[in-house]
């Protein structure tokens, strides 16, 4: 609902419009509360606008296409990546300044991270495991490549995944090929684990 109101912040919007590309419940679901909201206009109370604005809107109806273009693809943008991330992120997956710890568990991290979120890239190495952890806050995932399982089940790209205080999870990605992922997460984690407890003092 936050979605098809554009209060969501750039991180878990741009999430978001990410998983809405496969999605089609809950592409449907937008388009309700977009219908919803069409329709409240006609009980809202009218306001007074500048001449300028009222001709930006006036424009963007009649030119709806101009406004789009600025959603226009990175040019060497990798196709395996979400059409509404492709301009943010600059080069194909495996050509992006990832960092990390170990070969097995790397980070990206995206521009748009504001004050209250972090967004990023995950890349779990083919049948490795991220270090147990808990969580502060909310971490909202998507998965974009490869698969991974925890506790709770089995994920594939598109899948979406919340985490919060009450998870304590090792996501493990499938033997066959690296899992990447998008995360947005409103607090750091907190490992739990051995290295857990030697890794808290970097990533806080
Ligand atoms: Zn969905």
């Amino acid at each position: 609902m936050q979605f098809a109101a554009g209060q969501l912040t750039n991180a878990l919007g741009i999430q978001t419009a990410c998983h809405l590309e496969h999605c089609v419940e809950c592409q449907r679901k937008v388009a309700m509360y977009e219908r919803l909201g069409g329709e409240l206009l006609d009980f809202s109370a009218p306001v007074a606008v500048s001449d300028s604005i009222k001709q930006r809107i006036l424009d963007r109806i009649h030119n709806p296409d101009a406004t789009q273009q600025t959603d226009a693809p990175h040019i060497n943008a990798d196709p395996r990546i979400p059409r509404p991330l492709q301009r943010f992120v600059p080069d194909y997956y495996e050509h992006l300044p990832w960092q990390g710890f170990s070969k097995s568990i790397q980070s990206y991290d995206l521009p748009f991270s504001d004050d209250r979120y972090a967004a990023r890239f995950y890349n779990i190495a083919a049948g490795k495991d991220r270090p147990q952890h808990t969580h502060k806050g909310n971490e909202y995932t998507l998965v974009m490549s490869g698969s991974f399982s925890d506790l709770s089940g089995d994920y594939h790209p598109g899948d979406f995944v919340l985490a919060d205080t009450s998870t304590h999870h090792q996501p493990r990605a499938h033997d066959k090929e690296d899992c990447i992922c998008f995360a947005v997460m409103d607090a750091p984690l907190k490992l739990t684990g051995f290295f857990g407890r030697l890794l808290n003092p970097f990533i806080n």
